[in-house]
C-alpha cells in the first residue's frame, strides 16, 4: 500500500479521536466509555491494515459476501485480534455465515433473525453479542423495530418491550444494547432529538425489564459527535476514516 494512503488514514483516525474526545469533554463523559468502530465496508484490506496499525481494534462490515472474503484474509494477516461488527441487514439465508465471522451484530431487526442467530450461535457454541436495531426516526425505508412514537404510543412501547424481552432470553445471544441510525441531514444538530429519544428508550426498557442494556450504538460520520453528547457508547464511522465510498 502507498505510504501516503497509510498516513492519510492515520491522520483521519487522529482527527476522529480528537472529535470524540471533545464531544466526551462537552458531555462530561470519559473517552473510555465510547468505542470507535471503523466501518470498512467496500474498502480494501490494505485500508483495514492501516487502521489496525494505529490501534483500531473494532471494524464494521455490512455485507456477508464481502465480509466472507475480507475477514478471514485479515484475521490471517493481523497479529492482534480484532473484533468484527456486523452492522448491515441480514437476510435469513445468509445468517449461517454470520456466527463464524462476527463477534457482534448491531443489526438485529426482527425476532425471526434473532431466533435464527440464536440457534446458530448455540450450535456453534460461540456466543454472539447483539444489539436490537430500533427505528426511532420513523423513516419508512429504515430497518429496525418500530419505535418512533414509543413515548406517546403505549401499544408501541409494549410491543417493543415484549420483543426486547424475548431477544434478551434467547440462548447463544447476549443482548448488549440498542442500535439506531439517524436520518441523514446536512445539519447534524437536527439528529439530536433522535439520539436523545434512543437514550431515553434504553433507560426505560432496561428499567421495565430489569435487564442491563449497557450499549447504545449510534452515530456515523455525519453525526457521531452529537450522538456521543446524547450517550452513544459505540460510534460507527466509515467515511471520516476511509474517505467516501464509490458504491
Ligand atoms: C455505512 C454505515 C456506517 C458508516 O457510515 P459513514 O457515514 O460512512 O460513517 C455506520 N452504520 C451503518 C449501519 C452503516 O451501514
Amino acid at each position: 500500500m502507498s505510504r501516503e494512503r497509510e498516513i492519510e488514514i492515520a491522520n483521519n483516525i487522529d482527527e476522529v479521536q480528537e472529535q470524540i474526545a471533545s464531544a466526551c469533554a462537552r458531555a462530561g463523559r470519559s473517552v473510555d466509555d465510547v468505542k470507535l468502530v471503523a466501518v470498512s465496508k467496500t474498502k480494501p484490506i490494505e485500508d483495514v491494515l492501516a487502521a489496525a496499525k494505529v490501534g483500531i481494534r473494532d471494524f464494521g462490515e455490512n455485507r456477508i459476501e464481502e465480509a466472507s472474503e475480507k475477514i478471514p484474509a485479515l484475521n490471517n494477516i493481523l497479529d492482534q485480534t480484532v473484533v468484527w461488527h456486523m452492522i448491515g441487514h441480514i437476510q435469513s439465508r445468509k445468517a449461517r455465515d454470520v456466527v463464524p465471522l462476527f463477534a457482534s451484530v448491531h443489526s438485529v431487526d426482527s425476532l425471526k433473525i434473532a431466533r435464527k442467530l440464536s440457534s446458530l450461535a448455540s450450535e456453534e457454541g460461540k456466543p454472539l453479542n447483539v444489539f436490537a436495531e430500533v427505528n426511532v426516526s420513523g423513516e419508512p425505508q429504515k430497518y429496525g423495530f418500530e419505535a418512533s412514537n414509543w413515548q406517546t404510543d403505549a401499544q408501541q412501547f409494549d410491543m417493543l418491550q415484549q420483543t426486547i424481552s424475548q431477544i434478551a432470553q434467547l440462548p447463544g445471544l447476549k443482548l448488549v444494547g440498542l442500535m439506531t441510525m439517524a436520518p441523514f441531514v446536512s445539519d447534524a444538530e437536527r439528529t439530536r432529538p433522535v439520539f436523545a429519544s434512543m437514550a431515553a428508550l434504553r433507560s426505560q426498557l432496561a428499567s421495565k425489564l430489569a435487564i442491563n442494556l449497557p450499549h447504545l450504538s449510534m452515530g456515523m460520520t455525519n453525526d457521531y459527535t452529537v450522538a456521543i453528547e446524547e450517550g452513544a457508547t459505540m460510534v460507527r464511522v466509515g467515511t471520516a476514516i476511509f474517505g467516501a465510498r464509490n458504491t
